[in-house]
């Protein structure tokens, strides 16, 4: 079998070998070339050292993304390329990071350092494959198996715990029982990652097509790497009902809580919180979490109101994850008038027809009062009570009855 590889790649690997270096692409790109994927990114390793790559491609734009670790990026025809030395890490004192990086000529050591055996192949369009650790078989047998002895690899370095059941996630592998048992002895240790990192493979592992299998097998690593969860309760029907986005996977994973929405909320917030999640994702599933139960209909107040709650993309959201566990919500006709009302402009306190001056001309007094009646003329628009029209909502205000 050979891989197809673009023109860019191709150019980066004759560049180097012009030079009188070794070059390869490995990992990933590999990977998923094998496995009749598209790579996303296309990663180089090399005998070159940073500063040879460096003025290999002196006349090309680049970036030095990870110096310390060997890593220089340079851009080929618009496309980004990570190239790496060889290296073989260091000693890991605290399970996160090697205290440094030793560079080497030989390829096999710079594939023994690597995770799995699926993720540590090499490939040369004339070479051809360097597989020392068998990954090709793997791959065709659906495997996950670390390079070398589990227990050591997973020890040096904790993520690979969260990486091993997101890889079985993604491509629909199972892991190999050596390294599952070394996984529940050291679940517990995923922590000792950096939390962001931990966040990185959640998302990628709750919107993976194995969900369940990892639900199912390896409920000691995810409680680990949330341990607000309550892991008795870990259900991957909900999840893989819905849409594979980092946002409702999440919500998806707290809206089966046995909680209150608020106490599910909450707990959500703080789970995410603790992965240092970005703020929108976090707002995102606290409000899909808080309405779980919030009453749907397919009438114009209901939407409407739930359109002043959440704006369009969060109710659509909601509307989404709802249809996953309500069989007579009639999905496609709430989401069609949501469409329709999305644009209806008369949903948000900046919809209405008059402003906070237009009540204090009217004599109220600044202060929150003066938003709750705002809001409160809102809602008598979106329940058709009042039309949104200056005079009407004026002489509703006026008259003190709202
Ligand atoms: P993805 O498709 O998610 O990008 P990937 O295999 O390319 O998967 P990366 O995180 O981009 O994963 O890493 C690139 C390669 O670097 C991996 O294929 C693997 O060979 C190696 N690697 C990455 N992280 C580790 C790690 N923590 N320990 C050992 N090797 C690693
Ligand atoms: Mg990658």
């Amino acid at each position: 079998m050979n891989i197809s590889i673009p023109t860019p790649v191709l150019c980066a690997l004759d560049t180097l070998n012009a030079a009188g270096y070794e070059a390869y692409i490995v990992g990933g790109c590999v990977r998923d070339a094998l496995m009749g994927r598209t790579p996303a990114d296309w990663d180089i390793t090399t005998s070159a050292r940073p500063q040879q790559t460096a003025a290999v491609f002196h006349e090309y734009h680049t970036i030095e993304t990870g110096v310390k670790y060997g890593t220089l990026t340079v851009i080929v025809d618009d496309m980004p390329l990570e190239i790496t030395t060889y290296r073989v890490d260091g000693d890991y004192t605290d399970s996160r990071r090697p205290d440094e990086v030793q560079y080497t000529v030989q390829l096999v050591e710079d594939l023994r350092r690597r995770d799995f055996t699926v993720n540590a192949i090499a490939y040369h369009p004339t070479v051809g494959f360097i597989d020392p650790f068998d990954g090709q078989n793997d791959i065709l047998q659906h495997t996950i198996r670390c390079v070398g002895d589990p227990v050591q690899r997973l020890t040096e370095d904790s993520l690979r715990i969260a990486r091993a059941v997101r890889f079985a996630a993604t491509l629909g592998f199972t892991i190999d029982s050596e390294t599952a048992s070394a996984l529940h002895t050291l679940a517990a240790t995923v922590r000792h990652s950096a939390v962001e990192r931990i966040a990185v493979e959640l998302k990628k592992l709750l919107c993976g097509m194995n969900v369940r299998y990892v639900f199912n097998e390896f409920r000691d690593v995810l409680s680990a790497m949330v341990p607000e969860l309550e892991v008795s309760l870990l259900n991957a029907d909900l999840l893989e009902k819905v849409e594979p986005t980092p946002l409702l996977r999440l919500a998806a994973l707290f809206i089966g809580l046995d909680k209150t929405p608020q106490e599910a909320a909450a707990t959500a917030v703080n789970a995410l919180k603790q992965l240092r999640l970005d703020n929108e994702t976090i707002y995102g599933v606290e409000r899909l979490v808080l309405f779980r139960d919030y009453p749907l209909a397919a009438n114009e107040r209901c939407i409407l109101r739930l359109l002043n709650r959440l704006g369009p993309r969060l109710a659509t959201d909601l509307i989404h994850i709802r249809s996953a566990f309500e069989r007579d919500l009639d999905h496609d006709s709430v989401l069609s008038d949501l469409n329709r009302l999305a644009y209806s402009g008369r949903y948000r306190i900046q919809d209405l027809k008059i402003s906070g001056n237009d009540l204090l001309d009217l004599g109220f007094t600044p202060g929150p009062y003066l938003g709750e009646t705002l809001q409160r003329l809102l809602e008598a628009v979106m329940d058709g009570l009042c039309p949104n029209e200056r005079e009407a909502l004026l002489k509703l205000a006026g008259e003190r009855k709202i």
